[in-house]
């Protein structure tokens, strides 16, 4: 029986589904969980337990992994920069003795994070510029970026915002929120409200409820999305009552960041399950990371199994070069390769844009394998995904 089967034949889950899911613990979720005195496995299931629980410390996570000199120091040295936090669950998918695991190197901060190249930046993407009111992007001109919170369940080493996010700042609140209210309002070209942060799934129900019912309000915002990553670092948090509250704000289109396939488990698959029964379209995007899915075999692993769940693949980011990144990037050529061993070798739907969000403030800008060759008056040579050229006449 596969793990989904499992969750299928749960005499707890019949008509109603209830909690806890009943998912069997891994091995790996046990051992974790053994750690934490006198925790067991309905704390496991619950998200502010996972939340309240995070490994914050090198002591702590000496104890599931062990650690690289060059994580040691980069634990004691991040610490301003960008804090280190790992909900249980998500560390219980680390690889204990191999330092080049890709979930490990998402999470556990390196050495290398404290060094700064020249071309790196505080705000890479230039939001700061677009933003008329704190924590509201408009970049585009008929969509706006709403940022609802600086927490995240786990903090990604290579976040975009890491300028922002954190345990510290708390600068985002109702008082921001309703002062992004007024602006949408008063913007009658928004059609489109992306929340995002921070994770806003790490908000509780009333404040998100707060958030979605103020937007549902303004007559001219034709869908919300939600841009989380808590499905995959903290499925837990995909209640029942988090997916009923959504679900009066529908429609709702959720886009899940997700970077390796062996971040989707059985609890991840449970959770993208639950929020497709009840109609939340699910796109998914990926920052592309030297050493954890720089790789088309990897990529396309990874796309596979989130349309298995069915998440359509929409963004491949470029990583952007936030200050202490360096070691995560790859170059645009790997990006655009990974594309072209994709792009006719599996499903179209499998296939993601890649792009590269550009520095200062240009948004994002789709690179794409160049498959015209040629293109001499209405003669265009083009070549098909295996490398055939065929000639196309043009009218
Ligand atoms: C990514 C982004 C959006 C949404 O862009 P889509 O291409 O529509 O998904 C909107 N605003 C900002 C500032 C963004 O970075
Ligand atoms: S979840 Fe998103 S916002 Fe939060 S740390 Fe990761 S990349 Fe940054």
């Amino acid at each position: 029986m596969n793990s989904l089967e499992t969750i299928k034949n749960n005499p707890l889950l019949s008509d109603e589904w209830k909690m806890p899911p009943g998912i069997p613990l891994s091995q790996g979720e046990k051992r974790v969980l053994k750690l934490f005195d006198g925790a067991d496995a309905e704390d496991w299931e619950d998200w502010r337990w996972q939340l309240r629980n995070r490994i914050r410390t090198k002591e702590v996570l000496k104890r599931i992994i062990s650690l690289t000199p060059e994580e040691e120091q980069g634990i004691d040295q991040v610490g301003e920069k960008l804090t280190m936090a790992i909900p249980p669950y998500f560390a219980s998918l680390m690889d204990a003795a191999n330092p080049g695991c890709p979930v490990r190197l998402q999470c556990v901060p390196r050495l290398a994070e404290m060094i700064t190249s020249p071309e790196e930046l505080v705000d890479p993407c230039g939001e700061e510029k677009y933003s008329p009111v704190h924590g509201l992007v408009h970049r585009y001109p008929d969509r706006v970026l709403f940022l609802v919170s600086e927490t995240c369940a786990m903090y990604c080493r290579y976040c975009t915002r890491s300028r922002m996010v954190g345990e510290g700042g708390h600068t985002l609140n109702t008082a921001t929120y309703d002062a992004a209210f007024d602006y949408i309002r008063s913007h009658k070209e928004i059609r489109d409200v992306l929340i995002s942060g921070g994770d806003p799934l790490t908000l509780g129900n009333n404040m998100l409820e707060y958030i979605l019912r103020n937007i549902k309000a303004i007559s001219h915002v034709e869908f919300i999305r939600i841009g989380t990553r808590v499905p995959i670092s903290l499925p837990q948090r995909i209640t029942p009552d988090l997916i009923s509250l959504l679900k009066k704000y529908a429609p709702i289109w959720i886009s899940i960041h997700s970077n390796h396939p062996l971040e989707i488990t059985p609890r991840v698959q449970y959770a993208c399950q639950q929020l497709a029964d009840n109609g939340f379209p699910l796109g998914s995007q990926s920052v592309l990371l030297k050493g954890v899915n720089d790789d088309a075999r990897v990529m396309k692993g990874l796309m596979h199994e989130l349309i298995k769940n069915r998440v359509r693949p929409y963004y491949i980011y470029q990583c952007d070069p936030i200050i202490g990144s360096r070691h995560f990037r790859t170059s645009v050529t790997t990006g655009v390769e990974i594309i072209e061993q994709m792009r006719g070798f599996t499903s179209g739907y499998a296939v993601p844009t890649y792009v590269v969000d550009a520095p200062g403030g240009g948004g994002k800008i789709p690179i794409s394998p160049d498959y015209i060759v040629s293109h001499v008056g209405n003669k265009y040579v083009l070549r098909n995904y295996d490398g055939e050229h065929y000639d196309y006449f043009d009218v």
